[in-house]
Order: structure tokens, then C-alpha cells, then sequence
């Protein structure tokens, strides 16, 4: 998000380089964006002004004898090749999704760009409801702290009935990273994403603790895998999910997309629906693995 907004006052401070047509129709929502990068005194803050210098740079040399790259443009192509591709040649399901949506799934994936779920598992439009976030998390049920993760979570299971709720984590995932990297017990050096990564400690415990001695990277792969059952486990202090687990209407499933090799990991759980339920219930059992 930081970069996306760094990317946005690289804009209104450097237009004459690399913006100047897309300028001014952004320059009114800008101000208050550049306003959250900046000090009072309106001046970048140092670790920001370093990054813009850092980028600007990046942007003229790849820029050097090639085109520019063109956001409407990309926007403009790939709507039209989605309309006369997809929208067009399926009027019978564009026509049912026009009257509501009523997805089996209810997704949680990461925000990496190389993840996307419709892509990896070919879901269509009206078949996945999803929340990505960075690294995949989930909450535990949190009103004041979580409202927008709840907010979709009561959607999907209270009004749309969605019967499967799968988390799927991934390889190479920076939020893991991070999660493994950050030493929580300094101060915090990031606006938001030790704050929000921090959700996957308990995973992070866990694999420190088994699995100490083994490669950094490989206790990073182990972090992916077990943040997915973490983020299972705090999906059972949703009062509805439970609802759902007990009446047989819900199912939990934790995935795991390896892009690296080119695998797809699934597995069930079983859990013993009666209380106190706690992230170890979340056992791994109806296991299979697709390369
Ligand atoms: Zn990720």
C-alpha cells in the first residue's frame, strides 16, 4: 500500500518526466494521498523521499528507448478482450449473474499478483466470494479490529450460504517472510504490516520451535503452510462458521499454491466440534496433491 502510495506522489512530483498526460486527472485525489507520505511542514519523510528518488530513477532507465507504459491503455485492452472473449460469447451466465450471486466458495488468498485464485483454480465469475489480504490471513472474530474481514465473513456464510471456506496460502509469500523476520519485541517499523502479520505468530512459534534448525527459506514454506491452519482456527471464533461446522452446511479447508514447482496442496479438517475448540484441532486430514 505504501508503495501504491509512493507510486501516486511520484506522480505529482515528478510529472514531467513520466506522467504529464495522466496528471491532471488525478491531481485533486492526490492531495490528500501525498498528505499521508508527507510531514506537516509538507516535506516527504526521508525513507519516502528515498524510495521516490529510488523509483523515479528505476522508471527513466526501463523507460529508455521503450514505450511507456500506458495504465488506461492496459485497463482499455483488457475490458475489451474480457467483453467480446467472455461477456459476449456467455450471455446464459452473465444473464443468471445479472439476478444475484450465489457462490459455493468463499476464498481467502493473498494479495501477491501471482495468486490470484480465479486464475489458479478457474473459478468463474458468481463461483468464488473472496477476501484477499497480505499473506492470507484471518482474524479472529474482532468487531472494532477487524470489521471488514468479519463483515465479508458474515456475508458469505449468513447471506450468500457459501458451503466451503478455504484458505490458501503460497509460495515465495512476503507477508510470511516478514512474519518470520520481524522481531515483535522492538517498536514497530512499518505503519501496518507487522501490526497485521503479527495475526500468524502462533504459526511462527510453532515452526520455530519444531523446526528451528532447518533453513531460513524452508522454515518460510513451513510458515506459508501452517498460517493457513492459524487462520483456520481463528475462523472458528466466528460464531456463525461454527453454526455452519456443526450443522454440516460449512466446511474448512486449508490450500497451499506452490508456484515454484507448480502444485496445489488441499486438505480438510476434522475438528471436535465440541468447545473449547483451539488452533490444534486444526488437524490436517483429507490430504492431496496435485503437480
Ligand atoms: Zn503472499
Amino acid at each position: 500500500m505504501l508503495l501504491f502510495m509512493e507510486g501516486v506522489v511520484i506522480k505529482s512530483e515528478f510529472t514531467s518526466h513520466c506522467f504529464s498526460l495522466t496528471l491532471a486527472k488525478y491531481e485533486t485525489s492526490q492531495k490528500p494521498i501525498k498528505g499521508l507520505v508527507t510531514s506537516e511542514k509538507g516535506e516527504l519523510k526521508p525513507v519516502a523521499a528515498a524510495k521516490v528518488e529510488q523509483i523515479t530513477a528505476q522508471l527513466q532507465t526501463s523507460s529508455a528507448g521503450t514505450k511507456p507504459f500506458d495504465s488506461v491503455e492496459r485497463i482499455k485492452d483488457g475490458f475489451i478482450h474480457f467483453k467480446r472473449e467472455k461477456y459476449e460469447k456467455n450471455p446464459a451466465l452473465y444473464g443468471e449473474l445479472a439476478k444475484g450471486q450465489s457462490p459455493k466458495f468463499m476464498v481467502f488468498a493473498c494479495s501477491d499478483s501471482r495468486v490470484c485464485p480465479s486464475h489458479v483454480l478457474d473459478f468463474q465469475p458468481g463461483e468464488a466470494f473472496m477476501v484477499r489480504n497480505v499473506a492470507n490471513l484471518v482474524p479472529p472474530y474482532d468487531q472494532i479490529k477487524y470489521a471488514g474481514v468479519g463483515a465479508a465473513v458474515e456475508y458469505a456464510v449468513l447471506h450468500l450460504k457459501v458451503s466451503e471456506i478455504v484458505v490458501i496460502g503460497h509460495s515465495c509469500c512476503g507477508g510470511i517472510k516478514g512474519l518470520m523476520s520481524f522481531n515483535f519485541e522492538k517498536p514497530n517499523s512499518t505503519d501496518f504490516i507487522e501490526d497485521w502479520v503479527k495475526l500468524g505468530l502462533p504459526a511462527k512459534a510453532k515452526v520455530t520451535s519444531e523446526n528451528g534448525s532447518v533453513p531460513f527459506e524452508v522454515q518460510c514454506t513451513y510458515c506459508e503452510k501452517e498460517a493457513v491452519n492459524v487462520s483456520l482456527g481463528n475462523l472458528l471464533t466466528y460464531p456463525f462458521v461454527r453454526d455452519g461446522l456443526v450443522k454440516k452446511t460449512l466446511s474448512l479447508k486449508g490450500g497451499y499454491y506452490d508456484f515454484v514447482k507448480g502444485s496445489f496442496e488441499l486438505w480438510g479438517l476434522e475438528f471436535g466440534l465440541s468447545p473449547p475448540l483451539s488452533v490444534k484441532d486444526v488437524a490436517t486430514i483429507l490430504h492431496w496433491k496435485l503437480y
